[in-house]
């Protein structure tokens, strides 16, 4: 296996509105986050004469849109939307698109669970939604404070989706999406989101990785209310290890941090990251504990309730994970609680 260092071809991102060519015809694009992941990556690629496709949206707030507009009349201008490429469901992936799709009357690509799972959120207004995410925060042993801010936030994606588009254009595992002189096969990744859609060029040499691998953190595995069964590690697991298998000199553009080379050397350093994690969950199980005590051999600063959230689904990914392996057993207490202990 080639071992190359992870590598930054390129030292620095475009401004906002600004655009960089990363290889002929493909263009890179960033747009700023209100969170403490402050960026995404967005890409452009030339799609025949005077047309462009783009990949993925940026978060449905008005600065994108206006960063958006200032696009279209500065490095963009003269050039037509072709079609917008969704990687998957989250807001800042998504969160534009029902608004990119309508403004330029171009279809949205994206695989059909991506797909419905953004418009089923979009819509979801239901009281059980609420209901069951109580229910599932209640047997992970949120306290009532914890629980009271889990009911104020409701459905907090709907906030951040200007609106999703009423029909798709499904991409499968294996597709060629032929965008202007470029073949792009639809790679199926998973883990992270439903049925993630990374975009490989192999004339290029390029991947086009949405969240499903990133240069710098590790991208977000976790369970949620939704699914709250799901041993969604064994996933993301398998999707990196088909990753791995692409060419070793391939440049990765990640939706996160900047380019990159060296993915095999990114695979591995992701695969040696959960394994620590596991025998860190593991290590934590001295006795019977809840996910909320696990949590803190996994993240030893303080959280926020937004970052909770994400904390609670990462170490669930991994208890999970470590219950379908039959190295711990998870228990529900009299009190309604779910505990874990080594098997
Ligand atoms: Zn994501």
């Amino acid at each position: 296996m080639n071992a190359s260092p992870v590598a930054h071809p390129f030292d620095a991102p475009p401004a906002p509105a600004e655009m960089r060519e990363v290889a002929p015809g493909i263009h890179w694009i960033r747009m700023p986050l209100p969170f403490a992941l402050d960026h995404i990556n967005l890409w452009a690629l030339d799609d025949g004469e005077g047309g462009v496709a783009l990949v993925d949206s940026g978060l449905g707030t008005d600065e994108t849109k206006a960063l958006w507009a200032s696009l279209f009349t500065g490095p963009l201008a003269g050039k037509t939307p072709t079609r917008l490429v969704c990687t998957h469901f989250h807001p800042d992936h998504m969160g534009l698109a029902g608004w990119l799709c309508d403004r330029f009357d171009i279809e949205l690509h994206a695989t059909m669970r991506e797909w419905l799972f953004a418009r089923m959120l979009w819509l979801e207004q239901s009281d059980d939604f609420i209901a069951n995410q109580l229910r599932y925060y209640r047997r992970i042993g949120f306290d009532e404070s914890q629980l009271a801010g889990v009911a104020e936030r409701g459905n907090s994606f709907r906030n951040r989706i200007e609106r999703m588009p009423v029909r798709v254009i499904g991409l499968r595992h294996g597709d060629t999406l032929t965008i202007g002189r470029h073949d792009w096969r639809v790679i199926e990744g998973g883990g992270h989101s439903p049925e993630h859609a990374c975009l490989h060029c192999a004339e290029a040499g390029i991947l086009i990785s949405g969240d499903q691998i990133l240069p710098r953190i590790s991208p977000i595995v976790g369970v949620w209310p939704q699914q709250p069964e799901s041993e969604p590690l064994s996933l993301f697991l398998d999707a990196l290890s088909r990753l791995g298998e692409l060419p070793a000199d391939t440049l990765v553009l990640p939706s996160h941090g900047l380019p990159f080379t060296g993915l095999r050397t990114r695979v591995a350093e992701l695969q040696a990251h959960h394994a620590e994690r596991l025998d860190r969950t593991l290590a934590a199980l001295t006795e019977p504990r809840r996910a909320q005590e696990v949590l803190k051999a996994l993240f030893r600063r303080e959280l926020d309730a937004h970052q909770m959230g994400f904390a609670v689904a990462e170490t669930l990914a991994h208890l999970h994970h470590l219950m379908a392996q039959g190295k711990v057993a998870r228990d529900l207490g009299a009190d309604g609680v779910w505990s874990y202990r080594r098997a």
